[in-house]
Parts: C-alpha cells; structure tokens; sequence
C-alpha cells in the first residue's frame, strides 16, 4: 500500500509527521506523495482540506485519515497519542470505508467562456465586491427568489459544522445525500423578500444562481477564494464524486459534533 502525509507546517505537526512516516515504511508501506492510497492528514479540519484539494483528481483511488494536534476536529478525530495504534491499523488491518457527498460547482461565464468545475469539500460562498449582493435564485429550472443582501452560502452535510453552522444553518448528517443553502444577511422589508431559512436539497436537486446586477463575484470553494469575472451562472448540486474516509475505529457524527460544541 503507498502512502501520503501531510502537515499543517507547525513544529507539532511536522515532527508527528515525520514520526508516522518514519513508522509506516518500517511496516514496508511505500511513500509515494503523487499516488498514494491513503493520506493521513496532520494539523486540523484545514490541514484535510488542503489534503483534499491536493488528491482531489484521484478521489476514487485514495482515502483519508485526519490526525488533529491541535483542538477536536470534524475531518481530523485522532489524537496525536493514538498515532502507534493508528499506523498498526493502517499497515496490519483493512479499514471500513466511509463517503460523504461533496458540493459540485460550475461557473458559466458570458461571451461563452470555458466553465469551470470544482469540488467543495465544506462550503461554497458567493459575494460580490462592491455594492449589495444580487442574484436571482433557481431551483430545478424554476425561478424561486431574488436575493439580496451579503452574499449566499451553499454547504455540504460535512461542511454544515463550519461556516454554514455561524449562518444560522442546520447540521446535516453526512449520510444524508444533499446540499443546503443559507443566506448572509438579506434584505428583507415590504419591497424585498427572501425565504430567511436555510433550504437543504436532495440529491437530484440542481441550485442555480443567476447574476441580476453585478457580474464579478468572489466566489469561495473550502478555503479558496478566487474573483470570477463577466458571470453567467454558479450552478450547486450534489457531486457524484465522494470523498472515502478509512475508518479504523468507530466515533460517530453526533458524538463528534457533541465533543466539539457542548463538552468533551
Ligand atoms: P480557518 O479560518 O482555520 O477555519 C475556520 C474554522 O473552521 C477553524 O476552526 C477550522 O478548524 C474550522 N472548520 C473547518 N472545517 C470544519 C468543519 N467541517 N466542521 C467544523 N469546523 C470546521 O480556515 P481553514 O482551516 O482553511 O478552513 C476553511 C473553512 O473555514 C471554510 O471551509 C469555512 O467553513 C470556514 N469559515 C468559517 C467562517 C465562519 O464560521 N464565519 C468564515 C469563513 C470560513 P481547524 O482549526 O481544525 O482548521
Ligand atoms: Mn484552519
């Protein structure tokens, strides 16, 4: 089995790394950081997120294991002291698979652009530069509001613990194939009206939102952000790509969001 690690970049991080590098190919795995099977992450939820974005054209291929060093994470459950009965799962036992749906993003541009296609692990957010945010929403093909306000934010089940979270969205159980959509701010008086509720959609369900005044969004994917210029449309749905996590013990979702927001 071939093998990638990756670091936060702190001390901590990179000693720890170092530590289960060293470990595993005693236990004959092969480092191979352009193809491995499996990625163990090293740092926080961040750290797996960059470790996502890096693998994330081989997805089918390869699954991960999130060690955190520094608080409880949703992506990264282990802690640095399990690190031996960790790598001895890794190199001696065959691990459970676990998916979790991700967010598919697709920006169309005017002038017949090429669009441009990415995966959200977490969230994917849309605000405009300058003046207020407005975006004509529709689902499956049908107008459903004009927006505006701050800007919009579309998460995933896993992601619904992160910024969808602070937005007032609900938490979703990653077994749940769906995406949910929550507002930032929006305008709402006798003239202007959103729906103010999160809304999560199914798998079969397509959200697309349609630029009314401006055209130049930023529009962010986990923790890219990136300025799309002369927008036609950011189309949200459930990917068909999934994210594979190795699971060698068992620390369920309500556990994990009890431990991080209520008490551990
Ligand atoms: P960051 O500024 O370190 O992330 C903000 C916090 O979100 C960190 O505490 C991070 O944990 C945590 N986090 C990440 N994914 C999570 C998840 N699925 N469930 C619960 N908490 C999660 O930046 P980053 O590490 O690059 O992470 C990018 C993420 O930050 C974005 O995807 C977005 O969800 C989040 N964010 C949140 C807000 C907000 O809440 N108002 C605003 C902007 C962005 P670690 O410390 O373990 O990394
Ligand atoms: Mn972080």
């Amino acid at each position: 089995m071939k093998f990638a690690v990756r670091s936060k970049g702190n001390a901590e991080s990179n000693a720890l790394m170092l530590k289960i590098r060293t470990y595993l190919q005693d236990f004959g795995l092969v480092y191979d950081e352009a193809q491995p099977d499996i990625v163990i992450s090293v740092g926080g939820d961040g750290t797996l997120l960059y470790a996502f974005h890096r693998y994330s054209s081989r997805l089918d291929r390869t699954a991960f294991v999130g060690v955190h060093t520094g608080h409880l994470g949703f992506y990264a459950d282990w802690v640095p002291e399990e690190i031996e009965a960790l790598v001895d799962a890794i190199a001696h036992k065959s691990y459970e698979p676990v998916e979790y749906p991700l967010l598919e993003v697709m920006i169309r541009y005017e002038h017949g652009g090429k669009e441009t296609r990415y995966l959200a692990l977490n969230e994917s957010t849309v605000k405009c530069v300058e003046g207020t945010f407005v975006m004509d929403i529709e689902i499956r093909e049908r107008h459903f509001e004009r927006f505006r306000g701050d800007g919009l934010c579309v998460a995933t089940p896993s992601g619904s613990t992160a910024y969808n979270k602070a937005l007032g969205g609900a938490i979703v159980h990653p077994s749940l194939q769906s995406i949910q959509l929550t507002e930032m701010a929006s305008i709402n008086n006798k003239v202007f009206r959103t729906i103010g509720s999160p809304l999560i959609l199914p798998g079969h369900h397509t959200c697309v939102l349609k630029p009314v005044r401006q055209k130049d969004f930023l529009v962010t994917v986990d923790h890219l952000t990136l300025l799309h210029k002369d927008v036609k449309s950011i189309q949200y749905r459930v990917a068909k790509e999934k994210i594979r996590f190795a699971r060698f013990k068992t620390f369920p979702f309500w556990k994990r969001v009890h431990d991080s927001f209520i008490s551990d």
